[in-house]
């Protein structure tokens, strides 16, 4: 059956002399691979269409249970080309794309991430200078999305309402107060002060339409990529090695 999909493309690869083949994160059946066949040649408008970070309709011949779906058409919705202007945003987006690409099974949809990676897209290609912004709300409602989430306003052990600097150890998987932190801090212990735990706090209640009313320092935003990591990896084996990562990483300690 001929069916349509909004999507946004993770990664492209050559295939054969002229053809390509795609992993796109449609809105409404996950992560799907595409092939489209005998685009590589000259004039062919899909060539410059099917190419990552824009937000694209595909039609497609759906077949259920197929390892690669045809695609027969495709258009772009909104162009989010702008954030090919800056490399540094190029690191950041082409990190998400990745990112997605590696936690997501072939046909397990999630409209609500769907809407956040195109949306978070959107700002990086519109606005560069609030990159690790955006960069840190992708990461926490991703994961929130994911199901994974530690409580970060009262302490795991005994309940208490973080009032100082908490710590997540990676022993337990979850914060706690320095008084339930029996042993003394290890290195691989990660301290989060107070002013980081209200910016998570702020980033889980804010709506992703408002994200640029979010002012938050690039101390407390370094934080937080450190936190939001390790914690990830902590959950979830496929955050290891993503390819732009350590790039990213740099960003956050200059
Ligand atoms: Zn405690």
């Amino acid at each position: 059956m001929i069916a349509e999909s909004q999507g946004v493309i993770l990664k492209v690869f050559p295939y054969s002399n002229t053809s390509v083949i795609l992993n796109v994160f449609t809105k409404e059946r996950g992560k799907l691979t595409f092939i489209a066949k005998g685009i590589r040649k000259p004039k062919n408008p899909l060539l410059s269409i099917l190419q990552p970070f824009n937000l694209l309709e595909f039609q497609y011949y759906y077949k259920e249970n197929r390892a690669m779906q045809l695609i027969k058409d495709a258009d772009i919705l909104i162009s989010f080309d702008h954030l090919r202007n800056n490399l540094n945003t190029i690191f950041f987006a082409s990190t998400i794309l990745n990112i997605i690409n590696r936690i997501f099974e072939q046909e397990y949809s999630n409209p609500i991430i769907f809407r956040l990676l195109y949306k978070i897209l959107g700002y990086l290609s519109s606005n560069d200078t609030h990159n690790k912004l955006y960069f840190i709300f992708f990461l926490f409602h991703l994961s929130k999305q994911l199901g994974f989430m530690p409580n970060f306003e009262r302490c795991n052990v005994c309940n208490m309402l973080f009032e100082y600097d908490a710590i997540f150890s990676l022993s337990s998987h979850s914060l706690i107060c320095s008084n339930c932190n029996i042993h003394n801090v290890l290195d691989t212990d990660i301290i989060i002060s107070n002013g980081s735990l209200s910016c998570l706090n702020l980033i889980n209640t804010t709506n992703i339409n408002k994200i640029t009313e979010l002012k938050i320092s690039s101390i407390n935003l370094k934080e937080l990529y450190v936190f939001l990591i390790s914690f990830m990896k902590c959950n979830m084996a496929y955050m290891d090695n993503i390819k732009g990562l350590e790039k990213i990483e740099c960003m956050y300690h200059d």
